[in-house]
């Protein structure tokens, strides 16, 4: 005897969804990559400089803890746009992720764009295939200031460095 009925019933669609507060995964427009946020880094003042970002969350050693998006230049736009900088807010963040390009990260929103240099790190930064992320190098509890050793600047060593660490090597 034939049947009519389907196998695999549609599913049904729900009806809180429309009034969810929670955020969904799903609602990510297509081909924008996942927030590449693992733990909760919130940011606010830092006794090293301006902003800094903190442990939302105890993160253990070796863990990955975010990640920096920005927008991909060239080495010879970064070197432009640090030179502006310079002329007039002084604020800019670069990245360089390979012999040819660079990440912008000066707008990002992404909150480890915050995290300040430290001569004595808790985070160890890491490009891997273009995008800059950060590991934790030892465990780190929850309101600690996240670090990392952010090596040559464009600063060229005329930046005092204010990290507080016993072992500071004094310029940026
Ligand atoms: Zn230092």
């Amino acid at each position: 005897m034939p049947t009519l009925r389907p196998l695999v019933r549609p599913p049904r669609p729900d009806p809180d969804a429309e009034t969810s507060a929670s955020p969904s995964v799903e609602g990510r427009p297509p081909g924008q990559p996942a927030d590449p946020q693992k733990y909760l880094v919130t940011v606010g003042p830092s006794a090293i400089d301006g902003l800094g970002a903190f442990a939302g969350a105890p993160i253990p050693a070796r863990a990955k803890i975010g990640e920096i998006r920005g927008e991909f230049v060239s080495m010879a736009d970064a070197r432009a746009r640090a030179k502006a900088a310079e002329r007039s807010t002084g604020r800019i963040f670069m990245i360089a992720v390979s012999d040819k390009r660079a990440v912008d990260a000066t707008h990002s929103t992404d909150p480890l764009r915050h995290a300040n240099h430290s001569c004595a790190p808790n985070m160890v930064l890491k490009v891997q295939q273009g995008r800059v992320a950060f590991y934790a190098i030892r465990d780190i509890a929850a309101g600690e200031e996240l670090t990392a050793r952010y090596g040559e600047t464009h600063h060229a060593g005329r930046l005092s460095c204010r990290c507080g660490a016993p072992q500071c090597r004094g310029r940026l």
